[in-house]
């Protein structure tokens, strides 16, 4: 089925997104030093130009295994609803216990044939660097896939989503002529190798918030380590992982390294981290749902687990700081991608004197951060992801208000009429350390405002979450940032600036935000096995 309906006007970019500026960016559009926002980006498209173009798409919704796209074993199906309207985009396999073990049998019949991984380098490098131009290549339909799924902004869909899981997988693919394994020191007349294996089957589990920047995090080291995969995207966001399946196939993987399973957590989920074939699981999602990853490892097969969950990022706002900055980066820190970010900066820290001029500062800033149709151009904030958790993120405003904080900014639903999720960003004052909207992850628009009076205290309160994925310093006094990194307790310290990263530089957390470590090099380390292999000789 084609996957626009033949006429469509919209199927080349006219003008390419300036992926340049936007490389080292990971979600968020700012500058590196002074994190102030970038000027809309445009494609020169209308909303109604979007409109017309999500009309005419015929998205795929079939899982892929084997190389081929197909339904389900038992016919099921589940509806695809867009935050956006809560409309029903279309119908997709619901993959359970059955598909999930086929998936695993294709993946793992792969990596037994070693078709791919034991290709030479010079040639998966190759596979993975098409694989990424042909992303590039998609961005319409890709970054379509990815509004209508999550109801973020048309605009970050197309300048920071698609490049950036694009540059993830072309930057991975250099290194598969260029990584060395080792020769460890050995008495004369003995060679010990030290080689780096693949660990054959990786079940990646993701959630809906950046479903292709984080399938890229995850398929991008593990294929370029010589694994086979199968992807289980999230339920609400199945559709951009399905298109990455064909991708990859049309890049050149050969049938079974690549696996696209969409379903329900309980469901699809579930059998693929019990599965007794899978060598490793690396889950991307909540905290409450990557504790049940351990669990069905100590269940099964004890397979490698790592877990990337939840946070509650902290801002330290010093009284020197140049509050112009942190407030620009600390709004577009939260409001960005609707809030939905596992580490946005939901969590303001700042030394009382100068609390009055940031909350200014950032009401001035949010302004300009217009909430409303995802398919608009303008638009650089868009619904949350279904109406479960609306409710949920606008129950925590109540909570915090019934708990005593005042509010500064939003607090309501918005464009109900619509049909879709919209929540406004909501900046809440007078919070205490031991109200929920301070310690849990809300993972909305929602920012919590506190203050302190001396740095020892900036610090306890910084660090005083179960959560450690990352925090941020916004002072101009050098020593006091660095002193003040070092005791973060957080997977990345950020010092006046926000959300700055590159595949070169690891993330994840600290504490009961996870352990492992998605993008650089050290993310290859964790789809390895060690192989030592002795050897004497005359
Ligand atoms: P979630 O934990 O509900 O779901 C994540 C994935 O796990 C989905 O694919 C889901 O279908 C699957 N799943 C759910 N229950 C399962 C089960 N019982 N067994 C197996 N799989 C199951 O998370 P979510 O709501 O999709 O995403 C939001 C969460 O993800 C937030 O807590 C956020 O902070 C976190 N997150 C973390 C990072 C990071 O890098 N640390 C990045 C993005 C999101």
């Amino acid at each position: 089925m084609p996957f626009f309906d033949a006429g469509s006007q919209f199927l080349g970019l006219d003008e390419p997104p300036d992926y340049e500026s936007l490389t080292g960016a990971a979600c968020r559009p700012i500058s590196p030093r002074s994190a102030t926002p970038m000027p809309t980006p445009s494609t020169g498209r209308s909303r109604k130009d979007w409109e017309q173009l999500a009309a005419t798409l015929r998205p795929e919704g079939r899982a892929f295994i084997g190389g081929k796209l197909v339904g389900s074993v038992a016919g099921r199906t589940f509806g695809d609803i867009s935050p956006i309207d809560g409309r029903v985009v279309t119908e997709v396999a619901r993959c359970d216990a059955a598909d999930v073990d086929a998936a695993v049998k294709a993946a793992r019949a792969a990596f037994d044939d070693g078709l791919w991984r034991r290709t030479d380098p010079k040639t998966r490098k190759g596979v993975l660097q098409r694989f990424a131009e042909l992303v590039r290549n998609d961005t319409d339909r890709l970054a379509l896939l990815e509004t209508l799924d999550v109801g973020k902004p048309i605009m970050d869909s197309v300048n920071v989503d698609v490049p950036l899981a694009a540059d993830c997988i072309a930057y991975y693919a250099e290194y598969a002529d260029k990584l060395y394994d080792e020769v460890a020191p050995t008495s004369p007349h003995e060679l010990a190798l030290i080689r780096r294996e693949p660990l054959g089957v990786i079940a990646a589990i993701v959630p809906w918030n950046y479903p292709l920047i984080i399938s890229g995090w995850k398929l991008a080291p593990a294929l370029l380590a010589g694994n086979s995969v199968v992807l289980k995207p999230a339920e609400q966001s199945p559709l951009s992982a399905i298109r990455l399946g064909e991708l990859g196939s049309e890049a050149g993987l050969p049938p079974g390294v690549l696996n696209i399973v969409p379903g329900f957590g309980e469901e699809a989920g579930k059998a693929l981290a019990l599965h007794g074939d899978v060598d490793m699981v690396s889950f991307t999602g909540s905290t409450e749902v990557g504790k049940l990853m351990l669990r069905y490892a100590g269940e099964s097969n004890l397979k490698r687990v790592a877990v990337e969950c939840g946070g509650k990022s902290p801002h330290v706002v010093l009284k020197d700081a140049d509050i112009e900055s942190a407030a620009a980066g600390i709004a577009w820190g939260i409001f960005y991608n609707q809030g939905e970010t596992c580490h946005a900066g939901s969590r303001v820290i700042v030394h009382a004197s100068v609390k009055d001029a940031l909350l200014e500062a950032i009401t001035r800033v949010t302004a300009t951060i217009t909430l409303g149709h995802p398919l608009d151009p303008a638009t650089r904030m868009g619904a949350l992801i279904d109406n479960g958790h609306m409710t949920r993120v606008l129950g925590y405003i109540d909570s915090g208000v019934s708990q005593g904080a005042r509010i500064v900014l939003g607090g309501r639903r918005a464009y109900e009429e619509l049909g879709g999720y919209y929540v406004e960003a909501t900046v809440l004052d007078g919070v205490r350390a031991d109200m929920h909207v301070a310690r849990e992850e809300i993972f909305g628009p929602v920012l919590t405002v506190m203050t302190f009076l001396e740095e020892p205290e900036a610090v306890r309160l910084a660090n005083d979450s179960i959560f450690g994925l990352a925090g941020a310093v916004w002072t101009n006094d050098m020593n006091a940032a660095h002193r003040i990194s070092a005791s973060l307790r957080a997977g990345t310290v950020w010092i006046n600036t926000f959300d700055r990263s590159s595949p070169a530089t690891p993330f994840g957390g600290f504490k009961q935000s996870g352990f492992g470590r998605d993008r650089s090099h050290h993310a290859i380390d964790k789809y390895s096995d060690l192989k030592t292999i002795w050897t004497a000789y005359r």
